[in-house]
Parts: structure tokens; sequence; C-alpha cells
């Protein structure tokens, strides 16, 4: 077991038993336990640049441990546990994360420089996600199929077994629900990797789990290293199916690795997405929404609409309107109720973000809002807006991942749509009009995953969430989502006396 460190333990990690002088250990077959390689990493709060303690970074030795773990659950008492035992420890799960949802806000808003208001509505979402995959588990059924003759026939769902999920930073917490409800729900063992910079929130959903009383075994947590301890855990022969979201590039390597031994695999992947605004539009409705789209969690989501498509005669009253808004947008604290957007995740991104908008610049376009670093000692940037972006300009073309908004006009409706699916990106799109039937065509014509029409909001348990194009395959928080954790057998069943002899020899 993990020993205790004699420091001054944060108070906001009291749930976690994890916890020791704020010191996390990997979590592997139900318990907290020090890494084979005594290898701790310090965890920075990034508005702060303080130290907010060390984390456990998996080597091989964890990995083969926790995939170990995985299967002996799977394989036991996780692989015995009835539908409705599964689904009610998976509400027993919502109600421990809706009653230590502070604590969890607190600990992920500090790990991630997020508003403590924007990741209160994240912890939210981790419950209900918990619940609805609770509530859909009675779905997972074969069936019987008339073949005729003789014959009965019928289908059985299957677990895959165990399942390597990774996930990126940006949402810790719920993209890891978002992964590990649905293979829960399957039946499923799980062996994550967060981002070795955010690990503490699904180390507390994990503890949680285990006090509800999930097996040891079911959910193993490893954080560590993506081309080590992620890449290592993809091959693992152990591993039957591979949930990864992160980015595209990342994505085609997995992909790679796990192409030779034909793993079963889905990719939620990165995004450039449009907001396309037409002259019909409540532009009261669709600006102030608009700024939402792209700097909740200062731009750093996947689905952030950082491309904001303007029919040309608004060009200007956009422009200024929204670029009023994102002045105003309150920067700061991410402890404080009233901040709206945090910091990013570390100053090396901040770097990056910024250089993407000085190259900007240098192709032509012009900064109506922001454009600089935010004040204070963390890794802060201010909203920016970039007008006069044409969509061939890097960026229009490739994911910031910061709160950058590009704000390119359109002629038309078809050349609002050319522009809209010239990314190699295809994963969310807003359209605002006053025009219903127009906002139906728009929408069947956008290559991207999920279309919200006058509906800014992206995420809701039920409705599928996931990529055309290179934003991945597979789909999220949705029924269609379990039969990816699902294998389907068909079993065939002689009811004739008389053997079953097709050549008649
Ligand atoms: P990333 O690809 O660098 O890392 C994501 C995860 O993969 C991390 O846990 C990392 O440690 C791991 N990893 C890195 N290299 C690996 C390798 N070779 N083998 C195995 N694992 C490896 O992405 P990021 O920068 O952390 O996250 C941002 C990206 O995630 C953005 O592109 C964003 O759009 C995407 N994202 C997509 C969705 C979605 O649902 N489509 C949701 C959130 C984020």
């Amino acid at each position: 077991m993990w020993q205790p460190r004699p420091e001054t333990a944060i108070g906001i990690f009291r749930f976690m038993a994890v916890a020791t002088g704020n010191e996390y250990g990997l979590f592997i077959n139900g318990e907290s336990v020090e890494p084979a390689s005594g290898e701790l990493r310090d965890l920075v709060e990034p508005a702060t640049g303080e130290k907010i303690g060390r984390s456990a970074m998996a080597g091989a030795a964890d990995i083969d441990r926790a995939v170990e773990a995985a299967r002996a659950a799977v394989d036991g008492p996780w692989g015995r546990t009835p539908p409705t035992e599964r689904s009610r420890l998976l509400h027993a799960l919502a109600d421990a994360i809706h009653a230590n949802r502070k604590e969890l806000a607190e600990l992920e808003s500090r790990n991630v420089g997020k508003a403590i208001s924007s990741v209160k509505a994240e912890v939210g979402g981790a419950v209900e996600n918990f619940r609805f995959f609770a509530s859909v588990i009675g779905s997972i059924a074969g069936r019987s199929n008339p073949v005729g003759g003789s014959l009965l026939t019928y289908s059985l769902k299957e677990p895959v077994g165990v399942a390597a999920q990774i996930v990126p930073w940006n949402y810790p917490l719920l993209m890891s629900v978002w992964k590990l409800s649905p293979a829960l729900a399957a039946g499923c063992s799980v062996v994550l990797k967060p981002d070795p910079q955010t690990p503490l929130s699904v180390l507390g959903v994990a503890e949680l789990a285990t006090e509800v009383g999930f097996p040891a075994g079911a959910i193993n947590i490893v954080p560590g290293d993506g081309p080590g301890a992620g890449a290592y855990l993809v091959k693992h022969p152990g591993v039957d199916k591979v949930a990864f979201t992160g980015s595209t590039k990342t994505g085609g390597e997995i992909m790679r690795l796990c192409s030779e031994p034909i793993k079963r695999l889905t990719l939620e992947l990165g995004g450039k997405s449009p907001n396309l605004v037409f002259a019909d539009a409540s532009l009261d409705d669709a600006i102030p929404s608009s700024v939402w789209s792209i700097y909740y969690s200062a731009g750093q989501s996947c689905e952030a609409r950082s491309r904001v498509l303007v029919e040309a005669s608004l060009y200007d009253e956009f422009v200024a309107r929204f670029a009023d808004y994102a002045k105003q947008i309150r920067v700061g604290d991410p402890l404080d109720p009233e901040t709206q957007m945090g910091s990013l995740i570390s100053m090396a991104h901040r770097d990056r973000v910024h250089g993407f908008v000085k190259r900007g610049v240098k192709e032509g376009a012009e900064v109506v809002a922001g454009g600089e670093f935010g004040d204070g000692k963390g890794a802060f940037y201010q909203p920016t807006v970039l007008a006069g972006v044409d969509n061939t300009m890097e960026v229009a073309q490739e994911e910031i991942f910061g709160p950058v908004v590009t704000v390119i006009p359109f002629e038309d409706e078809k050349d609002a749509i050319r522009i809209a699916n010239d990314v190699r990106y295809g994963l969310f799109a807003t359209v605002w009009t006053g025009d219903p039937a127009r906002g139906h065509r728009v929408a069947r014509a956008i290559k991207a995953g999920m279309v919200g029409i006058n509906m800014p909001f992206t995420a809701f348990p039920g409705i599928p969430f996931g990529g055309y194009k290179q934003s991945g395959f597979g789909r999220e928080l949705s029924i269609e989502t379990l039969d990816l954790y699902l294998e389907t057998k068909g079993v065939l069943v002689s009811t004739s006396p008389k053997p079953f002899n097709p050549f008649g020899l």
C-alpha cells in the first residue's frame, strides 16, 4: 500500500484515501498503490504556477499489474455481476459524486485552471452520465432471428473484456466519466490513463467507486506519459478494446498501434468547428452564445466553435459587437465564483497559443480583441478575436485549442456550407438563422457529427457525441456507445431430432 508522507494535506482531498500528504498513488485493483518505478511528478496549479502535489507515474510493470487486475475482475466477480446490480452501482457512484461535488469541482478547478463555475456544471454532467448509462443497461439484449427450418437462433451481447481508455487534460473528469460509464454499463473492466498533468479528479472517482462497492479491478487508473505508459497500454496483449480522446495526431499513432493486433478502437479527436451566423438570425441570441461557444473552458474544447462564419452584410457589426463581449469576459482566479474564464493548462500551452496568434497576424489577420497574455503569474491568455481571416490561413485550419476565434465572412448559404466543410475536421457546427427550413438544410449539408440549430450547447446524455472526418469515429454519451463495448455472438441450435447433415453423407 501507498505509505503516508508527513506533509500538509490540502483539505479538499479529504475524500481521497489516495491523498497522503498531497502525493497521489496509482489506483490498481481497488487500492491506491505506489508505482513500481517509484516515479512521482510535480503537479503544478496552472493559474498560480505553484506546486499542488505530486502524482505517481505508471511504468510498464504498473500497466501489467493494472491489466492483470482488470482481466481478473472481468473474468471473475465483475464479470458475474448481473446488469441490475451494475445499474445499482452506477447510480450509487452518481450519488457519491453528487455528494462530493464541491470537493471534486475544486480539485478539478485547481488542477486544470478552469473557472469553478464551469467545473461545477461538468461535475453535474458526470453525475448525469453515470445515471444515463445506469438507466440504459436494460437495453443490452440479443434477439432471436427466425431463419426457418428446424433452427433456433439467437444472438448474445457480451462485454468486449478489458478496455484501455486514454483521456486528455482539457476535461479530465468529464472525459473519463464519458468513457467509464458505458464501459462499466456494458460489463467491461477498465484501465484508464489520464494525462499526467491532470490525474486528480478521476483518481477521486475511482476511490468513490470502491467505496460504493465496485469490485476490485473493475476500475484501474494509471496516470503516465503518453508515448511511454499510453502506448504500452494500447499495445498490451491483455487489452481487448481501446478508446481514445485526444489530438488527431496521437489518434493516428494509436490507430497504427491497434492495426496489427486488430484491436477494437474508437477515437474522439480534434475539431475546428464552425459557427454560422446568417443575416436572418437574432444577433441578440447569436452573439453571446457564440462568445460562450469559443471561450468556455478558455477555448480548450474539442467542440469549440473557433471559426465564426458571418454573412458579409453583417460582418462589421458582428465583429464589433462580438469583440465588445469578448473584452468583458472576467478572466482570473479559477476559484472565484465570478470568474468566467480561468487560465490555460500550462505556460507552454499559453506560448503555443500565442504563437498561432502571431503567425495569424503575419498572414494578415487583424486582432480586434485580446492577442496578449493575461494578467497574473499563471498561464492566462486574453479572449482573442481575429478578424479579416481567410479560411485558408493557419489560424482558420489548425486547432489552436485556446481562447482565439477567427471571424470569416461568407456571401450566401452555398458559400457558408463550402467554408464550413473546408477543414479536415468534422466534430460540431452551430447554425444561427431565423429560417427553420434553412437551419435543417444547412444541418444536413454540414459534414460533422453534431449540428446545433440556434443551440450552442453540445453535450447531452442520450445525444450521440462524436466526429466525422479527422475528428474520429465512434460515438459517446449515447445508447450507441454501449455497442462499442459489446461483442455480438450468434448462436445456432438444431431443434430437429435428426442430426444436421448438409452434404447428405
Ligand atoms: P494528446 O493527443 O496529446 O493527448 C491525449 C492523451 O493521449 C493524453 O493522456 C496523453 O498522455 C496520451 N498520449 C499522447 N501520446 C500518446 C501515444 N503515443 N500513445 C498513447 N497515448 C498517448 O491530446 P491533448 O493535447 O492532451 O488534448 C487535446 C486534444 O484532445 C485536442 O485535439 C482536442 O480536440 C481533443 N479532444 C477531443 C474530444 C472529443 O470528444 N472529440 C474531447 C476532448 C479533447
